[in-house]
């Protein structure tokens, strides 16, 4: 079923835009689980393939840009709005869940600026497997339905074969859209967003003495919890502009992301991030700048000071959760977790000497608990291994079997690291999908051994090589 829950409710947030509909498209990605899950065809059809080009719209849904505005590396932007992505309909699950379906790469809108309205493959295929991939380690995300690639040419550094991706998440609503609001000077629009924000995703602050304060600290805990996530598994969004910032606290916007290779602290990818805003050890307080900004445009509604208690929870529910995730990547147990201060010490030790950020978790998870000093080896600070090898081993679940069941389920196989991302996507350039598509199986089981993925399980080369990622996309 379909329904038009954010065009009816949110007049003013937006503008109806039909598709430039895109040349000669064909299939690279579906994802049939997802499919599945909300009771979508399992294998696509023309009729899907036709709403992916540009061509055919879903029932009973008029194509949409949404309005919206935001803070990009601290400068505040009015003018933005979804500048090559439509939402082109809602659809409701078998358990009565609504999914916004958005094309990404549509065409122009009124907010495209100086942009082409084009997605091109590349970017494409990196937000495609980057979002599967977060959804598999457990981390909240945008999900990816569908990706066509097309024989059409988009000009970013170079000239680029150009693609749509279908994006789903259960709202698009972003900080920017409250700043826009709060900005712009109408506070009974910025007050039916509220309502339309906590009807719809925060039912529980409806009966709140003030429910604005209440939605305000269920965001906060989502995007603490969710860049937790971030940091326990090594990735870096790499544009946290507010714009970029979803209200739900997922993974928003992919784009110059990366999972870290070697473990480096300050590690930035986007090369238009001069100043490493929004570096790797930087992103915990840039969520919370971002969300002063959105207590900022909320505060035209209620006390401002009434506002400030749930942003001083953040660190610590940021903290927490990090730990908790790093606690079980370690092979604590959850009655008697392991100290903050052991959970850092290692992650200071695989910085301290740029190590892989992602294998030598697995390979304390691999190994009886009898066997991680021998990981010494690995370390020039051998004695700084040691000491903390042996704090942590009298601390963590004294069962092999058991630890190793949690170590293996918490620390991927598979990574969705850039240089893989490479490969596929210059296969995908040449007309061979195969790499695609058994990256994405991998990356679906990020957590599984499998032969046929092997390849997927190996760090670059060289893990210091400098990785520039470009925000065109
Ligand atoms: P981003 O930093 O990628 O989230 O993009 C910031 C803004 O620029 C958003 O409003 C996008 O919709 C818009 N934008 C990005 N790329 C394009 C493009 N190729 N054409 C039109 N608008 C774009
Ligand atoms: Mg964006």
């Amino acid at each position: 079923m379909f329904t038009t829950r954010y065009v009816k409710e949110l007049p003013g947030l937006y503008s109806k835009v039909m598709p430039t509909p895109l040349a000669d498209t064909y299939w690279v990605g579906w994802n049939n689980r997802l499919a599945e899950q909300l009771g979508l065809p399992v294998e696509p059809d023309d009729a899907l393939k036709s709403v992916l080009s540009g061509a055919g719209l879903f029932q009973g849904h008029e194509p949409i840009a949404q309005k919206y505005a935001g803070h990009q590396f601290g400068g505040w932007n009015p003018g933005l709005g979804d500048g090559r992505g439509l939402l082109l309909g809602e659809w409701t699950d078998s358990q009565r869940q609504v999914w916004e379906m958005h094309l990404k790469g549509a065409g122009k809108t009124p907010y495209s600026r100086f942009g082409d309205g084009r997605a091109v493959l590349r970017s494409s295929i990196r937000e495609f497997l980057g979002s599967e991939a977060m959804h598999a380690l457990g981390v909240a995300t945008t999900r990816a339905l569908a990706l066509v690639g097309s024989s059409e040419r988009v000009y970013r550094e170079t000239v680029e074969p150009g693609a749509t991706l279908l994006r789903l998440t259960h709202s698009h609503v972003r900080f920017g859209h409250f700043e826009w609001l709060a900005f712009s000077n109408q506070p009974d629009q910025l007050q039916v967003l509220v309502d339309y924000v906590i009807r719809h995703h925060y039912p529980q602050c409806a009966d709140a003495d003030d429910p604005v304060v209440a939605l305000l600290e269920q965001v906060v805990a989502n995007t603490a919890t969710l860049i937790a996530g971030w940091q326990a598994y090594g990735f870096i969004h790499g544009v946290m502009n507010t714009d970029n910032m979803s209200i739900l606290g997922e993974t928003f916007d992919y784009g110059p992301y990366a999972f870290m290779d070697a473990t480096k602290m300050n590690a930035v990818f986007n090369h238009t991030d001069e100043t490493g805003r929004y570096a790797f050890n930087q992103q915990p307080a840039v969520g919370l700048w971002n969300l002063q900004r959105l207590a900022q445009a909320l505060s035209v509604l209620t006390d401002p000071h009434a506002l400030a208690a749930p942003l001083r929870e953040y660190a610590d529910i940021q903290r927490d959760a990090y730990h908790g995730l790093l606690n079980r990547r370690l092979g604590g147990s959850n009655e008697a977790p392991l100290d903050g201060v052991l959970l850092d010490e290692w992650i200071s030790l695989l910085a301290a000497e740029q190590k892989d950020f992602h294998l030598f978790f697995r390979a304390l998870a691999d190994r009886p608990l009898s066997e991680w000093v021998a990981l010494g080896d690995e370390f020039v600070d051998r004695a700084r291994f040691l000491t903390w090898c042996e704090a942590v081993s009298s601390r963590v679940i004294q069962d092999d079997t058991a630890r190793q069941h949690q170590m293996q389920q918490t620390n991927p196989v598979t990574v969705a690291r850039t240089h893989h991302l490479q490969a596929v996507i210059e296969a995908a350039h040449q007309g061979d999908f195969k790499p695609f598509e058994s990256l994405f199986a991998a990356l679906q089981s990020p957590f599984e051994v499998r032969p046929e993925w092997a390849t997927w399980a190996q760090p670059p080369d060289d893990p210091h090589a400098h990785v520039e990622l470009s925000c065109s996309s």
